[in-house]
């Protein structure tokens, strides 16, 4: 069925302008003035910006993590991801030592499989390089379009990688195409401050974020940088939190590494005093790198509004209060490090950066969709608004008020990160390849609708075109 969107104002990470939208066999196929409606459904979307859909690269749905699993998978998740404005995921696809890499990502189709209710695709974790490995990455880019390699710096005999085998990654992913993208804390300095915080009987989640300074993430960032320099990779920095990562990044790009940074909606606007309320409720805000003092906001801010920082991912990655949190009830660092982001991410980013000025509306498309579709190979199938690609659409009212919370939120998830906050704008209606997953803020969607997505290797070109913003 033929659909035309009428009377909405495009946005795309370019150009603001009005014009009706043909939809046809899930792809836009007519952009224009006054395009006639015969046969088609008419939706109007006067008063309304339409937005490509959101990319969220930064997901863990289902994943199993400090002896447990987060709370929401592929159905609850992406449904959840739809009602915030998000049409594509990427998610991590975790790896075993001794495995193949195969069996991992198996794993990962089974998980999405007859659930996701939007597009996904996944990043695979690196946990070591041998010829087994190097001998399986060219058809993981090449068969399964995994064209993203993460490599965690921290999570001492768990995830952590050492560096040689972050270096090797960087070599590997420079001569396969791919982005290496990494977790960057120093995960050695880490695991003795949590020792010597324990043994002095520091117990309480505000722990957390004392044992994982600023400082370690400014780092771990600046070495990654140097090796990507080195070995004239890519690399890409996961949720960067912090004046000294950024730092580092932005140093980084002036001598020409080719590096990129991401950070979340949860260190925009929730600081570290988070971590200290009373009845263990600090846990709900456990998650690495921490939640920093809150000087650190404007500095991220500023990082995106010029370029520095390049994309909000949620690293969403949720585990209830009661019953999983509360793992770490007499010690913080059992606590399952994770928030829950995936929902709420446009609307913080909408609410606090454009309507207070902060990020312009093409700004905002680009970090939360364009970019991210760029960076990892979904362009311009993804992430923005032209004749020819998936017709993935927000509908977004820019002036709709809302309170959030977890009574309200879609989330398997039994508390909101954000409760209380107030937010300017929200998605109304939202399709995934023409067909509607959310409308007028009710749930449409099919289960298991959601299609894999097989993504294109890292190719620098895609950024190279030259953007001017209106702020
Ligand atoms: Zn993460």
């Amino acid at each position: 069925m033929r659909k035309i969107i009428k009377n909405g104002t495009i946005v795309t990470a370019a150009d603001i302008y009005n014009a009706d939208i043909l939809i046809e066999n899930g792809v836009i196929s007519q952009i224009g003035q006054h395009l006639s409606t015969d046969g088609s459904e008419m939706i109007d979307a006067e008063g309304h910006y339409i937005f490509p859909g959101g990319v969220d690269p930064h997901t863990h749905l289902e994943m199993p993590f400090g002896g447990t699993v987060t709370k929401d998978d592929f159905e609850t998740g992406t449904i959840a991801a739809a009602f915030g404005g998000t049409t594509s995921i990427i998610d991590f696809c975790l790896t075993n030592k001794g495995e193949p890499l195969k069996d991992a990502i198996d794993t990962w189709h089974a998980k999405a499989k007859g659930k996701a209710v939007i597009d996904y695709g996944f990043h695979l974790m690196i946990g070591e390089v041998n010829d087994t490995v190097l001998s399986e990455l060219p058809s993981v880019i090449e068969e399964e379009g995994i064209s993203s390699f993460k490599v965690f710096m921290a999570y001492k005999n768990v995830l952590q990688a050492d560096d040689e085998t972050l270096f090797q990654t960087l070599v590997a992913a420079k001569e396969l195409g791919a982005l290496v993208m990494v977790h960057a804390e120093n995960g050695d300095v880490i695991d003795y401050l949590v020792k010597k915080a324990l043994k002095e009987g520091n117990i309480d989640p505000i722990f957390h974020a004392f044992t994982r300074p600023a400082e370690i993430e400014g780092e771990a960032t600046g070495r990654a940088a140097t090796f990507t320099g080195l070995s004239n990779s890519q690399i890409y920095i996961v949720h960067v939190t912090c004046e000294e990562a950024v730092r580092q990044i932005a140093e980084a790009r002036n001598n020409g590494v080719d590096i990129w940074g991401e950070t979340c909606p949860q260190y925009l606007v929730l600081d570290q005093t988070y971590l200290e309320r009373e009845n263990f409720e600090g846990a709900k805000y456990v998650w690495s790198p921490p939640l920093r003092e809150k000087r650190h906001q404007d500095i991220l801010w500023n990082a995106l509004k010029t370029g520095q920082l390049h994309t909000i991912g949620s690293d969403q990655c949720s585990f209830d209060f009661n019953g999983q949190k509360d793992l770490g009830k007499d010690d913080f660092s059992k606590i399952p490090n994770g928030g829950p982001h995936i929902e709420d991410r446009l609307s913080i980013l909408f609410s606090e950066g454009v309507t207070k000025g902060r990020l312009s509306l093409n700004q905002f498309v680009d970090i939360t969709s364009t970019r991210a579709a760029k960076l990892f190979g979904l362009y311009p199938q993804k992430g923005t608004i032209a004749v020819g690609v998936d017709a993935d659409i927000v509908i977004f009212d820019p002036n709709s008020e809302r309170i959030i919370s977890a009574e309200s939120h879609q989330m398997a998830v039994d508390y909101s990160a954000y409760e209380g906050m107030k937010v300017t704008g929200e998605p109304v209606s939202v399709l995934s390849r023409g067909e509607f997953v959310v409308r007028d803020k009710k749930f449409v969607g099919k289960l298991g609708s959601g299609q894999y997505l097989k993504r294109a290797k890292y190719n620098i070109s895609n950024e190279s075109e030259d953007k001017t913003y209106t702020i």
